[in-house]
Formats: structure tokens, sequence, C-alpha cells
């Protein structure tokens, strides 16, 4: 269905924050979801000095703070810390990659390409005109970013060479890695001149092949294909013990929806390496010796981190739900949350089928999931979910199809 857009770009940062009902929330982009030891401390020390205490993950891979009390000092705290290196587009860079690239897998690092990126988008003052919701990703060719339909984006074909991928599908069009950075924001400059009142590239008429055609008009060298790449949604949390392509260990570990408490925040940042957010509200530590991994596993298991890949917090998610949304109609977190603590979310199993009219507590669902406050269904990952949505009647169960 096409939208057409008549309302501003509500889109939160740190220096407009949104008015949530229970109070201010700051939202903190994160390219590539790429943060240094003191910049997980600073978060820290931010959540819990001058908000709720915790940390939320997005499903961009960027953080928010909620219940911000002062909006002034976090905006100093966190440009000290670098995490706002923009004023003018702080709310533009809303760049996803895959998480363990350079590290496990992947033909490419694309995470490489991050900073280079994010300083190209800070660069040209027309892009701080992108509408918060762009966004971009960068895929390493395992085929875990591009399937989630992010607006602009490259997909790594071999070692040197890259799918364009507009609103979530294959243009048809190679760029060599050289290339790849500067093509992305000549498309997003692109898009700007297309877009209308639009926020996102599938919402303009044509809007990616008209795009494409306007990257093949306007620059030289591009290599297009007949053979358009399949992609799809992935549901792949890298979770637990990696091992580095330099016998190093990553690990991966689930943030049960998406909060990080601001406590073990400063645990992971105690370690001092780099951490990565991932856009399926886990994260990963990196570059470490097995000694280091097996203490933080010792230590942060049983602060809540998820490092067992079947735990059924790996198959749930949530909007914000009462208090922080006015349109909740519960407190769907805490219900989502008695329903893992009392196993009633099945990690495999026959496909729930629909229901209606269910107190919190009858509420039993296998396989990926997504609770909801309210029929709007915000944060709903993409792919097979079934959706289990608050109504004024109990809790609906709507079956993946
Ligand atoms: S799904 Fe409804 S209740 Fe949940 S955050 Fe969105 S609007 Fe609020």
């Amino acid at each position: 269905m096409m939208t057409s857009r008549t309302d501003p770009d509500s889109c939160p940062g740190v220096l407009r924050t949104h008015e949530a009902a229970d109070g201010p929330l700051a939202r903190i982009r994160v390219p590539g979801g790429r943060l240094a030891p003191d910049q997980v401390q600073a978060l820290a020390a931010a959540a819990q000095d001058l908000a709720d205490g915790n940390i939320e993950l997005t499903s961009r891979g960027n953080v928010q703070l909620r219940q911000v009390r002062d909006a002034a000092a976090l905006g100093e705290r966190l440009t000290a810390a670098g995490l706002l290196p923009s004023a003018s587009h702080e709310r533009v860079r809303n760049i996803v990659a895959s998480p363990l690239s350079g590290r496990v897998g992947g033909w490419t690092d694309v995470q490489a390409l991050v900073p280079a990126l994010d300083a190209g988008l800070r660069a040209a003052a027309r892009l701080a005109d992108l509408p918060g919701r762009v966004l971009f990703t960068l895929d390493d060719g395992r085929g875990d970013i591009s399937g989630l339909h992010g607006d602009i984006g490259v997909h790594a074909v071999d070692e040197n060479t890259y799918a364009v991928v507009l609103a979530g599908r294959d243009s048809g069009v190679r760029v060599g890695a050289a290339e790849a950075v500067d093509l992305m924001l000549a498309a997003a400059h692109g898009f700007l001149e297309l877009r209308g009142e639009q926020w996102r590239l599938h919402e303009v008429p044509d809007g990616p092949a008209r795009l494409t055609d306007h990257l093949l008009a306007t620059r030289t060298g591009l290599d297009t294909t007949a053979e358009p790449l399949e992609i799809a949604a992935h549901h792949d949390i890298p979770i637990g013990w990696l091992t580095q392509a330099d016998d190093r260990v990553a690990l991966g570990a689930g943030v049960p929806l998406g909060s990080l408490p601001a406590r073990t925040a400063e645990f992971l940042a105690a370690v001092e390496r780099p951490l990565i957010v991932t856009p399926w509200r886990s994260v990963v530590l990196t570059d470490m010796d097995e000694w280091v991994a097996e203490q933080v596993v010792r230590v942060l298991a049983p602060m809540g981190l998820i490092f067992d890949a079947n735990s059924p917090w790996l198959q749930v998610s949530a909007c914000a739900g009462m208090p922080g949304c006015a349109k909740s109609l519960t407190d769907v977190r805490a219900d989502v949350a008695e329903a893992v603590h009392t196993g009633r979310v099945i990690i495999e199993g026959t496909p729930q089928s629909a229901l209606e009219g269910l107190d919190a507590g009858q509420v039993v669902a296998a396989g990926r999931q997504h609770w909801s406050g309210c029929d709007r269904r915000c944060g709903r990952p993409r792919g097979a979910v079934t959706d289990i949505i608050a109504t004024a009647d109990g809790y609906r169960i709507v079956p993946s199809s």
C-alpha cells in the first residue's frame, strides 16, 4: 500500500527526544553497531545517572534511553564519548552491517566500510535532509543484513564485488569494493531528489527502479546483471562462542527483550574489547582470548545475558508496551517475561492456531513470536513470526503465515 506523508518525520534522536508515556526517550545512532569500551561505559553511566537505568537495543542496532531527565547533559556526555559527532546529521546515521564481518565468515569485511559511510553522510550538508527512517545496509554476503529491507545497501557477491540493494531488493547493479561507499552516498542524494514527501524508498512510486536508472545515468563503470540475488529475512542471531579468523574469540549474547541493565553494560565495558550491537537485540563482544571469554560467560550469564542458542528468550520480542507507550493495553513485557519463566514459550513445536480472548497466563506459543500492546505491532521482526496482540478482550494469537 502506498503511503502519503503529510506529517513531519518525527524519529527521535538525542537533540530531539520523543515524549513517550513514561517520559522523554533519546535514541542514539550507533553506525554498524560498533561501540568502543569507553563508549559502552559512557552509555552505562548515562543510563544510570540520567535515565531509567537500562540501555535499550533497537531493531536497527541503535540504542535508546528512557525517562531521560536532562537531555542537555546527555548530549554533552555523548558528544564527549564520540557518540554524537554531528548535531545536524545525528538522525541520518542509520547504518547496519553484518556484525561478525571481518572476524567470522563472510566474503569481505563490511564493518570496515562503516566509518567511511558514516563520515560521507556527515560531510554532505544536503544529506542532513534524509528522513530519520532511511536505513543503510552493508551485508558481507552471508545474508544476515540485506533481509532487513533497508533503503540503500550493498551485499557482497565475492571478495571484491557488491550487489547494490535498493528497498531490500537486488537492483541488478554491481559495484567494485572501492566504489561501494561513494555509490551509496550517490544513491542517498538520488533518493532525496526522488522522494517527494515519502520517508522510505519503497514508498516512492517505482522508487527502486527510478533510483537504479538515476545511478546508471549519473555514474560510469557500473555493471548490471540479469540474475538478481534472492534476498530473504534471516533469523540467525550470533549466540555463544565464536572462533574468529585470527583465533581469538567473539561471544554473542542475547539481551532479554533488548533491555540491557546499566550494571551489565559496565561489566561488558570492563572487558575492554570492542562491542557490536546487532539488529536482533543482542550484542557481540569481540577480540578476546579464551581465558577472558570464559570469565565473561561465567560472570555475565548469571546476570541474564543469553549465551545459549536454545534459550526461549531468543524466540520472543515485544513492543514497548505499558508504561512506555500510552496506546498499550497492558504491560506486555511483563507478560512475555512471565511466559518465558513459566515455560509457555516453546522453542520448536506445532505452529500455534489462531485464538483470541486469552488471559496473559493462557498464552502458549511455539517458535518466533512478537508480543504487542496494541494492533500496531511496533518493532515486529520480518519473516515468519507469530503475533501475540493485546486487545480490549484479552490476547489474540495470529499465527505466522
Ligand atoms: S504496538 Fe501499540 S502498544 Fe506497542 S509500542 Fe506500538 S503503539 Fe505502543
